[in-house]
């Protein structure tokens, strides 16, 4: 087919940069597929492409990025991620974590982000239990009826007199071997109120160079990403009651990503708790 702009090339399938601007915010697609002209470069998009860029966009804007660099695949923004050995794109997927947190969260975010294993280590028993029923539940359970529900199992320590319980078990917390994604899980679950979905949080917080969350955000996130070894058993979980099993795998596909990133870029900056932010960053792409 002759190119209608240049009225000189042929126009044969490819793939296009495209640069979308709206406002302040300006978006590029890499990787489109178009129709594009070996002479003057021109590109055409079918109805069905422009379409998913528009969603994109404007779920971009919703965000309130300023740039994003998007490659675009007809699978989701993860699919396409998740094998990309460009830093640069991680860095930007880890960016919109931050732009996903309702403001009046930030708070409680920024501290959980940042949060230091010595200063839960001096937590009284106590301490330990507000910490835990004021910071973390509410941080983990952003729903109302989980966080209700949830906290009322954890408050028995209280009301039962047993605080010095729950500090036995951050004891354990903070002495097992951090290798070891079973017994991180098990020592975390012994916490009432939390399955492990709920401990795997914990974990994530704790130590997040070796745990990521295994909650359903990030099952159903990595659906997305075809190319998975792991996928079949991804399929099979149910997100909304994973099982250790489960979390395990989960934990252990965030370790392996976390450390291909490192060798990758040479530094240690990729942790497993960075790549869970990336998939819950990443749920419900439009698809
Ligand atoms: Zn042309």
């Amino acid at each position: 087919m002759k190119c209608v702009i240049c009225k000189q090339g042929e126009v044969a399938p490819g793939t296009a940069t495209v640069t979308l601007r709206r406002g302040e915010c300006i978006l590029i697609f890499k990787d489109v597929p178009a129709e594009v002209c070996d002479s003057c470069a021109e590109y055409f998009l079918s109805e069905a492409v422009t379409e998913k860029l528009l969603q994109r966009a404007e779920a971009a804007i919703q965000s309130g990025a300023e740039l994003e660099i998007v490659r675009f695949s007809p699978t989701g923004r993860l699919g396409s991620l998740w094998g990309s050995r460009d830093i640069g794109e991680w860095r930007n997927a880890l960016a919109c974590y931050w732009n996903r947190i309702k403001p009046e969260n930030l708070e409680l975010e920024r501290f959980m982000n940042t949060l230091d294993p010595e200063y839960i280590e001096n937590l009284n028993a106590r301490d330990w239990y507000v910490f835990l029923h004021d910071k973390y539940f509410p941080w983990k359970y952003t729903r109302h009826h989980w966080l209700e529900a949830n906290k009322q199992h954890l408050e028995e320590y209280e009301t039962t007199n047993r605080l010095e319980e729950l500090l036995t078990i951050k004891e354990r917390l903070l002495s097992f071997d951090l290798a070891d994604i079973r017994q991180g899980l098990e020592i975390a679950e012994s916490v009432k109120g939390l399955g492990p979905a709920g401990a795997s949080g914990l974990l994530a917080v704790l130590f997040p160079k070796w745990f990521g969350t295994a909650d359903q955000f990030v099952v159903k996130t990595l659906t997305q990403v075809e190319s998975l070894p792991e996928r079949s058993q991804i399929l099979e979980m149910r997100p909304k009651a994973l099982t250790r099993q489960d979390a395990v795998l989960l934990i252990e596909i965030m370790r392996k990503r976390a450390q291909e990133l490192n060798v990758l870029c040479g530094t240690d900056e990729w942790t497993p708790r960075k790549i869970d932010m990336i998939l819950w960053a990443h749920r419900c792409a439009p698809s």
